[in-house]
């Protein structure tokens, strides 16, 4: 039986696929060395006011019925991988967050779990985990809690009475694509029916900091056009999602640990086409005609700069006369640098030189094909480079 730390350890590494912010990274830790871009056991999130908070992060246990083919906690991948299985008490999970809280490593806690006996049961662990850190040691900090697939709305509402935020994983885009890696779980009822209770749940005043879904990229044979249509409906006023996530399906054997950059450009460039989405507002209609005839976005373009070099009945903008939802379109240009530009137009500041777009934190050599100033349009688009790997 392990100990308290041995625990840690094990719930926390195998909760590393489970994400509440972006975490992945292709870097590889180096004995010696400091830091670790894929440690485990805290990871960060951001509260709707904006602060950044660190959090526990860990399983309720990994050991697990289901037989999720990616997973390396699945019941079909037990004989191969063999790796130590364990379990929190409840108590333990709990006074574990209480004494990190304590010692200030962590603001708040993100639980995820696998389903030990059903789901059912495992819904009332971690029910109890949240119960004594509420309201024995009156925990009031932010707790983000994954819900399991087939629970009731019962044990669903319990829950959320306890959490800041809960999600769900829906994994893969539709059904026929999750039954090619789970037939242990049905898509429509076991995860799509505990789902559409959510937005009534935020409604009741449940949630305050919303709710999230994961999708994990490659793990079927799903296109990029199929993770999108599901993305962008579950953004629609229906579903009112506040953030999807996407996690490369990470190779389970130990000896692949080492992954080339490229291996996360898929996720990556899903990442900017949800931006665009949430951020930048494009249609999802726009964002579609990114993908390409096989239904992938295009790895080696940023999306930004694919939709603005087509747009040419809009393109190049004025930087002193264009609102700023036309300044959001611009690659280069973000929220920050489009509300700074609009301020200057305000105060009658003309801008005509390339510095002063610089010294407002517009990215120049993606910005310039795509703008005038100073009566001058400043670079044409055979001077630019589409090899473009920077923000949007
Ligand atoms: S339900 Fe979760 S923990 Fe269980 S096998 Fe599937 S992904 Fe892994």
């Amino acid at each position: 039986m392990p100990g308290l730390l041995e625990k840690l350890r094990i719930l926390g590494e195998a909760a590393k696929y489970d994400l509440c912010a972006s975490t992945a990274s292709p870097r590889a830790h180096t004995p010696g060395s400091i830091g670790r871009a894929v440690a485990t056991g805290v990871c960060h999130s951001f509260l709707p006011d904006g602060r950044c908070i660190s959090l526990l992060k860990v399983l309720m246990t990994n050991k697990c019925i289901h037989d999720c083919a990616y997973c390396i906690n699945s019941s079909k991948n037990k004989k191969q991988f063999k790796q130590k299985y364990t379990s929190f008490e409840p108590e333990e999970l709990a006074k574990l967050t209480i004494a990190f809280y304590l010692r200030n490593y962590i603001e708040g806690l993100f639980l995820s779990s696998g389903v030990e006996k059903s789901a059912e049961c495992q819904a009332e662990i971690i029910h109890e985990a949240l119960r004594i850190l509420r309201f024995k040691y009156k925990f009031d900090g932010y707790i983000h809690a994954k819900i399991l697939p087939s629970i009731d709305l019962d044990k669903l509402k319990r829950i959320a009475e306890l959490a800041d935020r809960v999600s769900i994983n829906v994994e893969l885009p539709n059904k026929s694509r999750f039954s090619e890696i789970c037939s242990t779980k049905d898509y429509n009822n076991d995860i799509i029916k505990v789902t559409k209770w959510l937005p009534d749940l935020k409604r009741k005043g449940f949630l305050p900091a919303g709710y999230t879904t994961q999708y994990v990229i490659g793990a079927a044979e799903e296109t990029d056009k199929e993770i999108l249509e599901s993305v962008f409906n579950f953004y629609s006023d229906s579903w009112d999602f506040k953030r999807q996530y996407y996690s490369t399906c990470l190779p389970l054997d130990e000896k692949q640990k080492t992954f080339p950059r490229e291996f996360f450009k898929r996720e990556h460039r899903l990442y900017q086409i949800d931006w665009l989405r949430r951020i930048y507002k494009y249609t999802p209609k726009e964002l579609m005609t990114v993908v390409n005839e096989k239904g992938y976005i295009p790895l080696r373009e940023d999306p930004k700069v694919v939709l603005a070099r087509r747009d040419q009945e809009n393109f190049p903008i004025d930087v002193n006369s264009a609102n700023y939802n036309k300044l959001m379109r611009i690659p280069g240009i973000g929220s920050l640098s489009a509300r700074r530009i609009v301020s200057l137009q305000r105060k009658g500041v003309q801008i005509s030189k390339a510095e002063q777009l610089k010294s407002i934190g517009v990215v120049l050599k993606r910005a310039l094909p795509f703008l005038i100033f100073g009566g001058n349009k400043q670079l044409t688009l055979d001077q630019f480079k589409s090899e473009n790997r920077g923000s949007l």
